[in-house]
């Protein structure tokens, strides 16, 4: 029987399991939609209990499709949601609360309270991030806070504290692993880049006990392996956030290796070598330890990607379909001067403004919905130009070409665009599951079914380059346009009273 990799994808909207072959094709997918809980506005929360079984299930399910059996499973490699964060009871492994995920708000208070007490330059020196109710430290000190019991629990040792790849192996493995990896500690705002553990003055200043926190890992270390759960030794070789995985997927192994996610939001992903790079507007984070060395990268967010997509077809209902966007834009070459800045929920890197508010901009009375609908597929490429401009700050780094992946990169119409937009080539590889692919590479070199970095990147192959098409003053006075437009944005919530 010809050897696997069973690759976990514990993603946000849904949980998948790939089986993938020793060549690393894709044999197929099983995926199950998670449930999306939003007990106030601005929360979201998942179950932990379904995070493990829906996961499970799509892992038995995509085995027993194929007839695949488990012995015939070489490595099992996890890549998961990042920031999301979960408390469970040492003792019984019951969770005290449900999974606060990275998107939810819940915790801002203390991300203030952390600035008020001057803490933000000291968090952005050791753990390379701008503090933020997104990564899972506020998101930790919320459940201690507001779960009767839960601070005296912790500092006496009973209570766990991770985010999903440490619940799903502590799950898997029987409670018998309590452990992490770089990237997904790196996410935590708790982690010091630097030392490459957790950071006690944060801690402390945080009030979360160091005893709640798993063991760190190099993200190709050892995670335990799946005898308790599918009864045969199978080994957990890897372990990598989502991005950084994608990273690693589109084959970025050299400093200075972009990649770009258009999801429902998006984030560019520089590889930025083997020291930590802190350029003003976007994180610093650690991108995996494999082999040995650590490798770090620069990552800028943007909250409404795709999602802008999703409010041109839910809400203001001028498209049927996410995809239709490409032939309604294409039917206008230009959207004479129309701006759309999808600020729905603020702005992130490298504005970092929470109170912008979407606008659309420069309507005359010949604009229709086509050319709307163009400005918001613009804004997913203008988007990432400012993330690579706020990178780009720093005169040592260059990004000379661009690779993309995620949902909406089989829009053509958004990857010419993109490609005219910052002046440089946008590569669109064969197989754009970047993020599963990533870490099932990185579990197939530590299990010895690929023989390293090299090998891997020849596993890369490219769909099709999308090479710059118009001239530089054209691409340059598209983007003054939209630097206008977002500075229109910036702030309305706190200037118009009525928002
Ligand atoms: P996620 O992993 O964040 O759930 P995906 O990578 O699956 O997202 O991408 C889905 C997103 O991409 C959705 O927001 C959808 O609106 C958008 N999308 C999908 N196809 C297209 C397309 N052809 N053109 C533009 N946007 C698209």
């Amino acid at each position: 029987m010809a050897k696997h990799i069973l690759a976990v994808d514990g993603g946000t909207t849904s949980v998948r399991s790939l089986l993938l072959d020793d060549k690393f094709e894709i044999v197929d997918i099983a995926q199950k939609d998670i449930t999306q809980h939003y007990p106030r506005p601005g929360w979201i929360e998942h179950d932990p209990e379904e995070l493990v079984s829906f996961q499970l299930e799509t892992m038995r399910a995509v085995l027993r499709n194929n007839g695949i059996h488990p012995s015939d499973i070489d490595a099992v490699s996890i890549t998961n949601q990042r920031e999301t964060a979960l408390v469970w009871e040492r003792s019984t492994g019951e969770p005290i609360y449900n999974a606060i995920v990275w998107a939810s708000r819940q915790s801002n208070n203390f991300i203030e309270k952390w600035r008020d007490q001057g803490l933000d330059p000291l968090i952005r020196e050791r753990t390379g991030l701008i503090s933020d109710a997104y990564y899972s430290a506020s998101k930790i000190a919320w459940i201690l806070d507001n779960v009767k019991g839960a601070r005296e629990r912790a500092e006496r040792g009973e209570l766990m504290a991770g985010t999903v790849d440490s619940w799903l192996i502590y799950n898997f493995t029987g409670k018998q692993r309590f452990v992490t990896d770089v990237s997904n500690a790196s996410r935590t705002q708790m982690f010091n880049i630097h030392t490459l553990d957790w950071d006690d003055d944060l801690l402390e200043a945080y009030g979360i006990p160091r005893k709640m926190l798993a063991e760190i890992q190099p993200s190709d270390g050892d995670f335990g392996d799946l005898g308790f759960s599918f009864g045969t030794a199978i080994p957990i070789a890897s372990v990598m956030g989502d991005q950084q995985a994608s990273l690693f997927g589109q084959a970025c192994f050299q400093q200075g290796q972009t990649k770009m996610t258009y999801g429902t939001s998006g984030v560019l992903v520089m590889n930025a070598g083997d020291t930590p790079k802190l350029v003003e507007g976007v994180t610093a984070s650690t991108a995996w330890k494999a082999q040995g060395v650590p490798v770090y990268d620069i990552e800028g967010v943007v909250f409404s990607m795709g999602k802008t997509m999703q409010w041109l077809r839910d809400d203001l209902k001028v498209i049927h379909d996410a995809k239709d966007s490409e032939w309604y834009g294409g039917q206008v070459g230009s959207t004479h001067g129309v701006y759309l800045v999808p600020a729905f929920t603020g702005l992130a890197a490298p504005h970092w403004d929470p109170y912008a508010r979407a606008n659309i901009v420069g309507m005359s009375n010949a604009t229709t919905r086509l050319h709307i609908i163009r400005a918001a597929v613009e804004s997913m490429a203008f988007q990432t130009r400012d993330l690579v401009e706020a990178t780009l700050t720093d005169k040592d780094l260059q990004i000379p070409e661009l690779r993309v992946d995620g949902g909406a990169v089989n829009n053509n119409m958004l990857c010419q665009l993109q490609a005219d937009v910052l002046g440089i080539p946008v590569i669109r590889p064969k197989v754009t599951e970047a993020t599963a692919l990533g870490a099932a590479w990185l579990a197939g070199i530590s299990a010895g079914v690929v023989g390293g970095f090299d090998e891997a990147a020849e596993l890369w192959n490219v769909d099709r380059v999308f090479e710059p098409q118009i001239s530089e003053d054209e691409k340059e006075e598209m983007y003054d346009g939209w630097k206008m437009a977002v500075e229109g944005s910036k702030g309305w919530a706190q200037k118009v009273k009525s928002v």
